[in-house]
Formats: C-alpha cells, structure tokens, sequence
C-alpha cells in the first residue's frame, strides 16, 4: 500500500504527517520525495546510513565523426542540444537523459557517460525503513531520484508513506502515480486554500482516493468550507500547538508521546479503512 503525503507548499505539515504516521504503521517504509529539500532524516535519526549515488546519461559528441547534419538537434525536445560554429553543442542542464539522440544519430557521433544527479540514503529506524533522495545542487529534475526510491520502495512489500515534493509539479506528478491515497495537507488561511486547491485538483486528475489534514487550525473555516463544497473527507484537523510546534521543530517524532498518539493513529486507522 502506497500512502502519498502532499500539499501546496513547503511548511504546511507534510513531512510532520509523513513521519509520525509511518513511525507508528507497522512494517513500515518512510521514503522523502522532497528531494531539493529532504528533512525526514532529521527526525529518523540513524546511524550508519548507506548511500548510493544516482545516475543518468548524457551524450558526448564524437566531433571526428559527426558531419554536422543537426539530426540530433532537431530531435531533441529539450533544447539541450545546439549547432554552434559548426559543432553540437550538449547542455547538461536542460538534457532530460532520454537518449534519443543517440539512437536518431546516422554517424553513431553520439555515445553517453554517467551524471551522477544526486544521492539516496537508507536505513533502518526500529520498526520503519527511511529512504530519503537528495538532488545534487544545480541538477534540474529530481524525477530520476524519486524514480529509484519509489522502485526501491516497491521492492520491500511494506506500506509506503511517500512524503511528497511541495506543489504540483512534475516530481509532486511522479511521487503520487502509484499511489493507493494521497492526504492532503493545508492551514486555514486564503493562501492555504489556494494550495490546497493545487493540489486538490492534481490528485483528482489522477483519479486518487484523497483525505484532507487541516493543520494548525485556528477557528478559521476557510477549509472545512472548502472540504464540504468539494465532497472531500477531513481525516482530522491538528491545533495551533505551542508545544507540538516546538518538539517536531526540534526533529522529534512527535508520535511517540501519548497525548499526540492517538492524533496520528486515527488518521492511520481512517486511511487504511478507506484504502482497503
Ligand atoms: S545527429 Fe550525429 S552527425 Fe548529426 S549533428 Fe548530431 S551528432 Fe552530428
Ligand atoms: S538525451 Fe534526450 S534530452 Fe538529452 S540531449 Fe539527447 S535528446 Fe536531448
């Protein structure tokens, strides 16, 4: 069972979401898709985390053999590739390692060599495995990295808590495909309904079963009104709470004292009734 943790934008509650209910699910993996910004490791704690680069392709021009037809250029979709002063020019920037113009190459100019784009990390935290992807500074897609956490998720046979890139681009796209549910994550103001909304519409173009956390709930019915308009389930709503602020700023998973507990576990309880 895959569970996608998603919202608008960064700060809402996603990854406090992600990690309690992961830390309190049985046989459980913790994966962070956030992977510009990946902050789960600073709740799991683990020593010893093993850790494996990510690579990709990107073409090299052999300038002996290529005649200049620009075959390669015009193919390339993603402008990654130019003709300047009679040769191919590869911008590894934009280059989405997709490997076509290699094989649209008459001259075979074109080989490729590996990019490393980033890291994933992994280990064991008592009864939850932690995958977390880290994009190199500079890279420009983290799909690749989320990519291989999602394959290497998949692999486990456990219940997959995915803590989502924020918005609604194409790593956010990526990290739910496969989801079984996505929880959507939003606080009670008009920019929160804005994001909500993102997000909203995102996991219905993918046809997901979707609940909605609101999160530091303030009195403001901005979201339950918004909740009852779309038909859309509030699995629970999280209070302004001084002291929950400051134990899950501090990196503590804040699901193993027991006043919040049972917070996290009847949205565990709720999800899984719905999913099954
Ligand atoms: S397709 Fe091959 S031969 Fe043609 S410009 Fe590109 S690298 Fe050179
Ligand atoms: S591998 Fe794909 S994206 Fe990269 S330069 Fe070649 S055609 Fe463009």
């Amino acid at each position: 069972m895959n569970i996608a943790i998603l919202s608008g934008k960064g700060g809402t509650g996603k990854t406090l979401l992600s990690v309690n209910l992961s830390y309190l699910a049985e046989n459980s993996v913790y994966v962070d898709c956030d992977v510009e910004e990946p902050n789960g490791l600073l709740y799991y704690k683990i020593d010893n985390l093993e850790q494996e680069s990510v690579l990709t392709k990107i073409p090299v021009i052999n300038n002996d053999l290529c005649d200049g037809c620009r075959i390669c250029s015009d193919f390339c979709k993603f402008n990654a590739l130019a003709f300047i002063k009679g040769k191919i020019k590869v911008y590894n920037d934009l280059c989405h390692s997709c490997g076509g113009c290699k094989l649209v190459c008459p001259q075979k100019a074109i080989t490729e060599i590996d990019n490393a784009i980033g890291v994933i990390k992994s280990g064991q935290y008592e009864d939850t495995f932690v995958l977390s992807g880290e994009l190199k500074v500079g890279e420009e897609s983290g799909v690749p990295i989320i990519n291989r956490l999602l394959e290497e998720s998949s692999k486990l046979n456990k219940t997959v808590f995915i803590d989502s890139p924020p918005g609604n681009g194409c790593t956010v796209m990526e990290s739910i495909s496969n989801a079984d549910y996505c929880i959507l994550v939003a606080e009670p103001s008009i920019f929160g309904l804005h994001n909500l909304n993102m997000v909203y519409n995102l996991a219905t173009v993918f046809k997901k079963k979707i609940g909605l956390v609101i999160n530091k709930t303030t009195g403001d019915p901005i979201i339950n009104n918004y909740a009852k308009e779309k038909g859309l389930k509030i699995l629970t709503e999280i209070p302004m709470d001084f002291e929950l602020g400051k134990l899950n700023s501090e990196g503590e998973i804040v699901s193993k004292i027991p006043k919040y507990k049972e917070l996290f576990f009847n949205i565990l309880e709720t999800v899984f009734k719905e999913v099954n």
